[in-house]
């Protein structure tokens, strides 16, 4: 009950406000893109020194083998239901940031068939609990140069995608943002090819119903698992930083899987689509100063 409860109340903050990058609260989370080195003017975290997203520069990395291998648990399990959602605007109209939200349900029929603990999660690695599948969104631009919020060596990618979890002691995702080890978010670049990833294909079926702000529209159900290359990559770097976006929370144990998925030109420019009525749309924060943090470089260990 209490997951169902938890999901309700997410749907509903959903549907009636301009989401965070993590919809932690969203209601006070007024903020575009346009100057967000003045965040920190609103949400003082946003001026911390562990801020993210940074520049991922593999000279600068620290190499150690992963003493416990990062595990993606029941990442094949296909959900009974998938919405996906356009958060995109205030009511005032004055934010200029969509996010593509993708939930995983589970109906009240079906949790007996579902148990709780089915859910996928990660371990391992540089996790020292279980963390639980929240979302995932996704991050881009407003052309193929642009867009990941992350860069490697100061390259953008024009799509970064972000699964994100909570730490299953914390026992929700909003409680777990009170914690420096709250939250961790696989993320993961794509770039362009031919053809797209199978992931971002389920993805973008239906996308181009959510042109409009405030719409959701159900996917056909999906495994995580579609991403392809993002749980099985050999290394991944990690960091510790924060929400992308307002309020900025320094609580995420970012996780790069070393791997590139493919996204192709024609499904970047439906994802555009989504927000045509705006010129200056992008969803990205530009990266923050590294600072005195570690890049490690995590090679997992034989099976
Ligand atoms: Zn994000």
């Amino acid at each position: 009950m209490f997951l169902l409860i938890n999901i309700f109340a997410l749907l509903l903050t959903q549907s009636l406000t301009t989401a965070s990058e993590l919809d932690s609260k969203p209601r006070q989370l007024e903020f575009d893109y346009k100057a967000p080195d003045k965040w920190k003017d609103k949400f003082s975290s946003c001026g911390g020194s562990n801020q993210s997203p940074v520049n991922l520069d593999f000279k600068k990395f620290r190499e150690v083998v992963d003493p416990q291998k990062l595990q993606f648990h029941h990442y094949d399990n296909v959900p009974k239901k998938m919405i996906i959602v356009n958060n995109g605007h205030t009511r005032k109209k004055k934010l200029k940031k969509i996010i593509l939200i993708l939930y995983f349900i589970i109906l009240v029929e079906l949790r007996g068939q579902w148990p709780d603990n089915e859910i996928p999660f990660i371990s391992g690695g540089p996790l020292q609990s279980q963390y639980i599948f929240k979302q995932l969104h996704f991050h881009w631009g407003i052309n193929n140069q642009e867009g990941s919020e992350h860069t490697i060596h100061g390259k953008s990618f024009p799509l970064e995608m972000h699964l994100v979890h909570y730490k299953k002691d914390y026992d929700s995702f909003n409680n777990a943002l009170n914690h420096t080890d709250g939250i961790s978010v696989v993320a993961v670049f794509f770039d362009i090819q031919p053809d797209g990833s199978e992931g971002i294909t389920d993805v973008l079926k239906n996308a181009s119903n959510l042109v409009n702000p405030n719409t959701e529209v159900n996917l056909e159900p999906f495994a995580l698992s579609n991403f392809d290359g993002v749980f099985t990559a050999p290394k991944y770097a990690s960091y510790y930083g924060s929400l992308t976006t307002p309020p900025c929370t320094e609580a995420v144990t970012w996780i790069f899987p070393v791997s590139v998925l493919d996204v192709s030109k024609y499904q970047m420019k439906t994802l555009r689509c989504i927000n045509f009525k705006h010129e200056d749309f992008h969803n990205y924060r530009p990266a923050q100063k590294l600072n005195d943090r570690i890049i490690y470089l995590f090679k997992q260990p034989p099976d």
